[in-house]
């Protein structure tokens, strides 16, 4: 905490993202100080007031985005968020539809259920009671959700997404990679046959839905074996779109500890052959006449 503010001279306070409904109390406590005198530290919230998801403000007149849980438990090694963001935290399902009431009040009737994990919502109700009661509320006319992790994804909810009528049919389904050494190291929970399960069956049961993904190349220790397992299951899959990173190191991660020892040419050549595979296959599903 004393480094950033060393790091960044101008730097007059930090908050923490469960912290936030903070910032006017504290620029009314600095306001007047002379520049640079307080300097104020402020993280520890571990939940968002709820009234900070009730501002009213939204950014598309049309659109809004609803944050039905903040941080995630699953600690994928990689990923920066559970120590971040913090644990998983589910908002109150009343409160969230409450949010959704007040903002069809004021002409919004497309929305978008926001989680870093969102399938894993579990309040008074579970994930799939969610989207039932949501798609019940009043002149809302369309919702979808962002992100669902593999783990949490079920027969169940792929018959829920096919009978509510308001729910798009779009699921965004991270694989990261394709080899079951890789998804064990990155720990995800899951290996490339039930991954593969799941798209046979959400294809069976939410007929022409969109499928999209997140892949991570070069991983610590993706060998070209473990790469051509992830090039082989795109290519078999066929994705709608997908967001292809190429792995960098995130500080005090479990992935973090591992040599990350494929070196930067061979990221972008194993980068580049996914996105041109990516590409291809979007285009063509697209276009499938040309
Ligand atoms: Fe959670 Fe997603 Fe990060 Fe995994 S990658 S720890 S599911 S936020």
């Amino acid at each position: 905490k004393e480094k950033i503010f060393e790091r960044a001279f101008g730097i007059d306070f930090v908050v923490g993202p469960s912290d936030i409904d903070k910032i006017p109390e504290i620029i009314k406590k600095i306001s007047g100080k002379s520049l640079y005198e307080v300097k104020i530290w402020e993280t520890d919230g571990s939940l968002r007031p709820e009234n900070i998801y009730h501002t009213g403000f939204h950014a598309d007149e049309k659109h809004s985005y609803v944050v039905i849980s903040e941080g995630c438990s699953n600690f994928c090694s990689y990923c920066v968020v559970p120590y971040v963001r913090g644990a998983l935290h589910n908002r109150r399902h009343n409160d969230i539809l409450k949010e959704i009431e007040e903002a069809v009040d004021k002409g919004i009737t497309s929305f978008t259920l926001l989680g870093q994990n969102v399938n894993a919502y579990h309040s008074e109700v579970d994930f799939i009671g969610l989207l039932k009661t949501v798609g019940k509320v009043k002149g809302l006319k369309e919702f979808s959700f962002l992100t669902s992790h593999p783990r949490n994804t079920s027969i169940e909810l792929f018959k829920a997404m096919a009978g509510e009528e308001k729910l798009k049919k779009i699921l965004h389904l991270p694989v990261q990679s394709g080899s079951d050494r890789i998804l064990k190291l990155m720990n995800r929970g899951y290996n490339s046959r039930f991954y593969l399960d799941l798209v046979q069956n959400y294809r069976k049961i939410v007929q022409g839905g969109i499928l999209t993904t997140d892949v991570i190349v070069g991983f610590p220790s993706e060998t070209e074996k473990d790469f051509s397992e992830t090039y082989g299951l795109l290519k078999g899959i066929r994705f709608n779109s997908a967001f292809i990173f190429k792995y960098s190191p995130r500080m005090g991660t479990a992935a973090d500890k591992l040599p990350d020892d494929v070196v930067k040419a061979e990221k972008e050549r194993r980068h580049k052959l996914i996105l041109d595979l990516q590409k291809g296959i979007s285009k063509a599903i697209r276009h499938p006449r040309e």
